[in-house]
């Protein structure tokens, strides 16, 4: 029999983002974090053992809250094969680098050099940023982009080893039907642009800041000029609109005549329907404002069962619009941690979602708010023999 099966988890690890996918034959994590990474440390512990391998890291942004516990995955499994993660311009990368360093946050190595965080037996997948998704979707149409990512040394760079793909490519492992991961970078400038409207106001050097990676490391050493920066990023963390990557990842096409239907049986539209669903949207802390996710996903939109509501459900990044074209039956998971100190989950998104037939679905720290979905399609060999069997 050779059904194929995803078991689907949203951990819960509170003010932060970890999600996982167990295939058949691979495994797949979209962030792993949270704050304080306590209480993520514990689950990301139980979710793998050492005797297996995290096939796809996608990581959406470097905040705290959603890389802090990549250390303890990378501990506790045997290799992270792949990671794919947004490419940052120099001066943006800069000015994470002296930010974390300053709020003392562990992650600085993961930000300015993935390849040796990671190290050699791991490949780094950068996506390049899009900012116009409606050229992204007439260009996607005409001209997609695959990659079969068990094929990876092939995509590298000769001269720099790097490997650079671009938003909407299509990501695959093959086999016997197409399952695709599609990220999609969005570059928001009016964040930046805050933050350093933000950090000059606070009289903080931003030339520096952004141009030199060790500039905290000599300037911004007194505990009261930390306090300022903390001060300064926290309240954009809470309040400004974020920069995130997006990766859909579910069945690559609404086919009429795929596995299941060609041999129609009587629940044939209800397994249909499910594998149709099957897909799900990742959405880190994007901002749904600058954001349509009908929009940059429109070839998938009929398979798609869940969409992440992103930012811990912010109603600073919430835009209903934006997943207007989902409906009906889409379940919107929403991460956070019931100390948060944010105001995360806004009761109005929640509203929102509900008075438009969309299922919200809260997962904070408490193991019971786990959510977790399994997804199981048959082959149409196994299906033969299931509909013969049951005809005795
Ligand atoms: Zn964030
Ligand atoms: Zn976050």
């Amino acid at each position: 029999m050779s059904d194929y099966k995803v078991v689907r988890t949203f951990h819960p690890v509170g003010q932060g983002g970890f999600y996982s996918e167990r295939h058949n034959n691979f495994n797949i994590v979209y962030d792993c974090g949270a704050i304080p990474v306590s209480d993520a440390k514990p689950v990301v512990q139980a979710a793998f053992s050492k005797t297996e391998d995290i096939d796809v890291l996608f990581i959406s942004h470097f905040d705290y809250d959603h890389v802090s516990a990549i250390s303890t995955l990378q501990k506790n499994v045997r290799n992270i094969k792949q990671v794919v993660l947004p490419l940052l311009d120099e001066g943006h990368k800069n000015l994470l680098i002296n930010i974390n360093r300053a709020l003392s946050q562990n992650i600085i190595k993961l930000i300015s050099n993935p390849q040796l965080f990671f190290g050699k037996n791991t490949d780094i997948i950068y996506v390049r940023p899009a900012d116009n998704e409606r050229k992204f979707s007439e260009e996607n149409t005409e001209n997609e982009r695959f990659y079969d990512l068990r094929e990876t040394p092939f995509y590298k760079d000769k001269e720099s080893g790097r490997i650079e793909v671009d938003s909407g490519s299509v990501l695959s492992f093959g086999g016997i039907f197409r399952w695709v991961f599609v990220p999609y970078n969005y570059l928001n400038k009016v964040r930046s642009s805050q933050l350093i409207n933000e950090l000059s106001k606070a009289k903080f050097n931003v030339r520096l800041l952004t141009s030199d990676s060790f500039f905290s490391l000599k300037n911004i050493t007194t505990p009261s000029k930390r306090r300022a920066l903390k001060q300064v990023y926290s309240r954009i963390d809470g309040n400004v609109n974020e920069n995130s990557m997006l990766v859909y990842s579910g069945p690559e096409k609404v086919n009429e005549d795929c596995c299941l239907c060609d041999e129609c049986y009587d629940d044939c539209s209800f397994h249909r329907y499910f594998f149709h669903k099957a897909g799900c949207i990742y959405t880190g802390d994007c901002d749904l404002n600058k954001v349509n996710l009908g929009a940059i996903y429109s070839n998938f939109i009929l398979n798609i069962g869940i969409v992440q509501i992103p930012h811990h459900g912010s109603k600073h990044n919430f835009f209903f619009n934006s997943l207007r074209q989902f409906w009906p039956d889409v379940t919107c998971p929403v991460s956070f941690g019931t100390k948060n100190k944010h105001g995360h989950p806004s009761a109005q998104v929640i509203n929102e979602l509900s008075q438009h037939g969309f299922r919200p679905l809260l997962i904070n720290e408490k193991s019971d708010s786990e959510f977790v979905q399994n997804i199981q399609i048959w082959s149409k060999e196994a299906k033969r023999i299931q509909r013969k069997v049951g005809s005795f």
